[in-house]
């Protein structure tokens, strides 16, 4: 199980359904350029991506896919090479003997039951080998779908310090976050948590002093009299 930040959450701040909109509107001001850091051209680049970006860095993943996209640009491609030389390609990455498998996997399902398209709902991408819920929710929000809210280690972390799961498992903090936030923002939500958690809310050293959420967030490190009043509540 990984480190759990619930009980870092200990400041009162209000209602998390008050607080869900201004945190939106703040992270959005100030990560303005937040999104999908992976490179790539179209779905089927984009699903590969993200299925090597397990257990990796993207930059990682973008610097193995500049080449590995030149030579495979249909599914077909991705099937024609022995297995070897395709682990061999996305070696760098990491689990590569697993990735192959679920590439080549599901390479075979988009031939066979989907004419050889990425396809756009989360019940079929998850018929996808290897296609887990985070990576179905992150292909179908970039595709312009999103039909639920990305759960990263990051999307967890701040979720909990925030106040607004005191969940642990990845599926049930989406449950929580998909009641809590409008529905138009879930495309975008992940991506602002994700920069805010690399650039401010580091797992280790969070630099609260400097965080635009510091009067928001329950397990904000600023002396709690230095702040303004929580947001009054909406009736
Ligand atoms: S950096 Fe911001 S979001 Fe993270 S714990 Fe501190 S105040 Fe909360």
């Amino acid at each position: 199980m990984p480190r759990s930040f619930i009980r870092e959450a200990r400041r009162p701040v209000g209602r998390r359904r008050d607080r869900i909109r201004p945190i939106i509107e703040r992270l959005a001001a100030e990560h303005a350029d937040a999104r999908i850091a992976l490179t790539f051209r179209n779905p089927l680049e984009l699903l590969v991506s993200v299925m090597l970006s397990a257990q990796t860095t993207d930059v990682n993943v973008n610097r193995v896919t500049e080449r590995l996209f030149e030579k495979y640009r249909r599914p077909e491609d991705y099937l024609a090479v022995p297995q070897e030389e395709l682990e061999r390609d996305v070696y760098a990455t990491g689990f590569f003997r697993q990735k192959t498998r679920s590439i080549r996997g599901t390479m075979r399902v988009l031939l066979e039951e989907f004419d050889g398209e990425v396809p756009r709902t989360i019940d079929e991408l998850l018929r996808l080998p290897g296609v887990a819920r985070k990576t179905a929710n992150v292909v179908a929000a970039e595709l312009g779908s999103p039909q639920g809210v990305v759960v990263d280690t990051h999307v967890r972390r701040l979720s909990q310090r925030l106040g607004l799961t005191r969940q642990e498992d990845p599926v049930k903090i989406e449950r929580d976050l998909m009641k809590l936030v409008p529905r138009e923002d879930w495309g975008r939500f992940p991506h602002l948590l994700i920069w805010h958690g690399r650039r401010v809310c580091d797992a280790r050293r969070p630099l609260c002093e400097e965080c635009v959420l510091n009067d928001l967030c329950p397990s904000s490190r600023v002396d709690a009299t230095a702040l303004p009043a929580p947001p009054v509540p909406v009736p």
